[in-house]
């Protein structure tokens, strides 16, 4: 590999020769998110789980025409790509790295890197709001503070900027001193130190020492000294910094005491030896503390205090979550409040083409504030990302946008979101993908809720970013060849079936699979191109199957014989077969054999892609001889296949359980299924998966109920003392299971495990919150990450896959990322 060093050499001027004679810049490391080929250079890089490299000729027949690659032979890829230029290098992402290194270098302005457990995209956010009267500050986009989001952060800083702020995330050893490269801050901000990514490192004191390399040339550090192991390491290096801390009064900033009234914390400190006041908007620790870092900086500019109060006053909430949900008409949104500059809009509008089936693209958009761009030519790059983006139609909101009409066609525009929803007709949207995104001021909420499908209480969330974590758990799991095949039956193990699809699509596994022919056939209507397995269909849709691409299970003999009854001369058909090794469901045994291979040799044109067998006790340890057995089995049946059919078949036995616990038996594919959904079936390794899903619903009413009073039918839930009851809303039809009722199950209210009292309801029960401050409309968790799957699966006797697809399609789905 060659050292950062070396690859300075790879300067800006020797990329744009390579995409001459083109003269903007972008910089392309996912394929999927190609929107302007013109002055697109693309950098293959090789990841865990794929290698750009697979792209190259997918992006040349789409106009790209610059390529950073590590393999491949230069008269070869001239000869496969006569158009194109490329630039060889060891190591992609250090090329990219190298060259926002040099990016960075080019510019005399303060840069602050922000680092630590918790908090940074919050501070970054905050910091750049704060700073913003005097500054034009150029900061990461959302949280892309990886070894790939940094340099393309830091390839956003402008002759423009004056101030800018880039966050820098590590999960082992090795990693912050190329980010350090890149951002080359001037100054820091190190948050905290807490739990998260522990498993990467040796030691609590390993982690800070590594983090603390961001900031090894820093004029000033700011952190807080109470953090031990943090404050200990900062002096011993003698970074120049400046403290601030609740527990040492010789800190720069001392903390002398802090106290809530109504919605804001009172902080008394003391600065420059004045004891001072101020309130912060925010009674939450977790804010108090970002808002303190960011106190510490504005009292470091010596800003009056009437000047950072004003600001603080302004401060709210960041909005991390980015939500997609149905909406009215077959319309789809995607809610994105998080705030509105151009990386972030760029960002919005990459997802928004991901999911091109979801019909025509809409964007409702605000004002851009605080870009620091001239107006026309902020309003032009808007306009030049919505046509690269193919947005059908736009909606621009505020005083500004419209006056910049003539740059957007099919568009409507209105002076405010009240002018807007005056106008708002339901029916002229009509099957569309809309974004919604807009600064905050615009209280873009109201039209979100103006789109929104009635709401119910309850809604079922599903965590994207946490999917995709434990999809690629697996996936670090497989062999490089090993195939993998998803298993989105029963609408997705309840988490819904189209949404998690289209995320397996994108992220690229090889095959679904789905019970029944309507779920094939749903997921296809929708746009969704992968291969599917069918495990069950029935005789009568098998034409269905056939008109939908979809490829059958075949379990017994006379399913296959109908199959083949089916078909149509001259067409080609792909079967995969099921063979039964011990589970006992469905599947054929070798006595079958003969007869099998005998009728598919009558019918060539059926290809057997896939044979496989399932393991009845992969969960269970006590069960790993007859797992063992059943592997034997499988391998030798399959072998037997082959050598009849005299072609190879992609082999495969493993569910998620099988994965963890036999990683030597992958063969050739694995079925992933409840892991994905964030629960390891063998219980080992449990912690490394995240939570996926979260059940929640609001309480309709609260009573208060006397000593020797009942609650609920059948007098079940008896009052042994006065007790103080919440009526929530779900019952046994949204799939709150019946065998919750009488104490057998808890919900948690404000943090708070509530038990249920008396018998579930159909749509409604009761919990008992005496004592607890609860009130009707609080939000009622049912099940997630503080009340798993899997505890409440073990109080009533069952397990987590019976409550995840218990949720009834009646709950609402609403889908997030972070
Ligand atoms: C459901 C299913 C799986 C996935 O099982 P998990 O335990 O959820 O991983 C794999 N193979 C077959 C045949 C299945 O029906």
């Amino acid at each position: 590999m060659l050292t950062f060093q070396q690859l300075q050499s790879i300067t800006r001027a020797q990329l744009v020769q390579l995409v001459q004679p083109l003269p903007i810049v972008h910089l392309l490391t996912d394929s999927r998110k190609l929107s302007q080929p013109a002055g697109t250079v693309f950098f293959a890089i090789r990841g865990k789980y794929n290698d750009g490299h697979k792209y190259l000729g997918q992006l040349y027949a789409q106009g790209v025409r610059a390529f950073v690659v590590e393999q491949g032979k230069p008269e070869e890829l001239q000869q496969l790509y006569p158009e194109a230029n490329f630039l060889q290098v060891k190591n992609s992402l250090n090329a990219l790295q190298a060259l926002a290194a040099w990016h960075r270098a080019q510019f005399n302005i303060p840069v602050l890197g922000i680092t630590g457990s918790n908090g940074k995209t919050i501070v970054k956010e905050w910091l750049s709001q704060l700073l913003s009267p005097e500054e034009l500050v150029v900061k990461s986009p959302r949280s892309y503070n990886s070894q790939l989001g940094v340099p393309l952060s830091v390839w956003q800083i402008q002759p423009m900027h004056t101030y800018g702020i880039f966050e820098a995330g590590i999960s082992q050893p090795g990693e912050m001193e190329n980010l350090e490269q890149v951002i080359q801050p001037t100054l820091g901000i190190f948050t905290n130190i807490g739990s998260a990514h522990d498993e990467g490192f040796a030691s609590r004191e390993q982690k800070v020492t590594e983090k603390l390399k961001l900031f090894a040339h820093v004029e000033l550090l700011f952190y807080c000294a109470d953090y031990d192991l943090l404050h200990q390491q900062v002096q011993a290096q003698g970074i120049h910094s400046f403290t601030w801390s609740r527990q040492h009064p010789e800190a720069d900033l001392f903390i002398n005491a802090t106290s809530t009234v109504g919605h804001k914390t009172i902080v008394v400190y003391t600065f420059a030896g004045e004891k001072q006041r101020l309130a912060i908007p925010f009674t939450d620790e977790a804010s108090v503390e970002n808002a303190l870092h960011c106190l510490a900086v504005l009292l470091h500019r010596r800003l009056p205090l009437s000047d950072i109060q004003d600001r603080l006053d302004r401060l709210h909430p960041v909005a991390m979550r980015l939500e997609m949900k149905e909406a009215i008409n077959s319309c789809y949104l995607i809610d994105d409040t998080y705030n509105n500059d151009l990386a972030g809009l760029a960002i919005a509008l990459d997802l928004q083409a991901s999911q091109p089936q979801r019909g025509k693209r809409t964007l409702i958009l605000s004002d851009l504030l605080e870009s620091g761009l001239p107006e026309e030519q902020l309003y032009e790059k808007v306009a030049s990302l919505v046509q690269a983006h193919k947005v059908q139609r736009l909606i621009g909101i505020g005083p500004t946008i419209g006056k910049y009409s003539h740059l957007f066609s099919e568009a409507d525009f209105y002076t405010s979101t009240t002018d807007f929803l005056k106008h708002f007709e339901p029916a002229s949207f009509r099957n569309e993908l809309i974004l919604v995104k807009g600064a905050r001021v615009f209280g873009f909420e109201k039209i979100v809720q103006a789109f929104q499908q009635k709401v119910h209480g309850t809604v079922l969330e599903v965590n994207l970013d946490a999917m995709v974590h434990n999809l690629n758990y697996y996936r670090a799991k497989l062999a490089p060849d090993t195939k993998l095949m998803v298993m989105v039956k029963a609408f997705a193990y309840g988490s819904g079936s189209f949404e998690v699809a289209n995320l397996l699509q994108f992220h690229r596994v090889d095959y679904l699979a789905v019970a029944y022919v309507d779920e094939g056939v749903a997921l296809r209507e929708n746009g969704i191109t992968l291969p599917i397995m069918v495990m069950n269909p029935s005789q009568d849709s098998f034409a269905k199957l056939r008109q939908y691409n979809l490829e059958p299970e075949i379990y017994s003999l006379e399913q296959l014989q109908a199959f083949l009854e089916s078909l149509e001369v001259g067409a080609k058909y792909k079967i995969h077969l099921k063979l039964d090794t011990g589970m006992h469901r469905l599947g054929f045994v070798p006595e079958d054999f003969e007869k099998l291979l005998a009728m598919l040799a009558q019918h060539p044109q059926v290809q057997v892609v896939s044979a496989f067998s399932h393991l009845a006790g992969a969960d269970e340890a006590v069960h790993n001889d007859f797992s063992e057995q059943q592997i034997a089995a499988f391998r030798s049946m399959a072998s037997a296949l082959e050598n009849g059919l005299k072609y190879k078949l992609v082999k495969h036995i493993l569910n998620s359980a099988g994965i963890v616990r036999f990683p030597e038996h992958q063969l050739d594919m694995v079925r992933l299924g409840i892991g994905l959904y964030g629960v390891e079936a063998t219980g080992s390794e449990q912690e490394a998966l995240r939570p996926v899903s979260t059940l929640k619903t609001t309480v309709s009413q609260v009573k208060s109920i006397k000593q020797g009073e009942t609650v609920g039918y059948s007098r079940k839930g008896m009052a042994d003392v006065a007790k103080t009851t919440a009526t929530i809303a779900i019952g046994y039809a949204d799939g709150y299971d019946r065998r919750f009722s009488n104490g057998a199950g808890q919900v948690i209210i404000n943090g708070h495990r509530c038990p249920i009292i008396g018998n579930v309801c159909m749509d409604m029960c009761m919990v008992d919150v005496t004592g607890l401050p609860v009130k009707a409309g609080d939000t009622v968790i049912v099940f997630g990450p503080q009340l798993t799957l899997v505890e409440l699966a073990q109080r009533i006797g069952t397990i987590p896959y019976e409550l995840l697809t218990n949720v009834s399609t009646r709950v609402k789905r609403v889908f997030y990322s972070e």
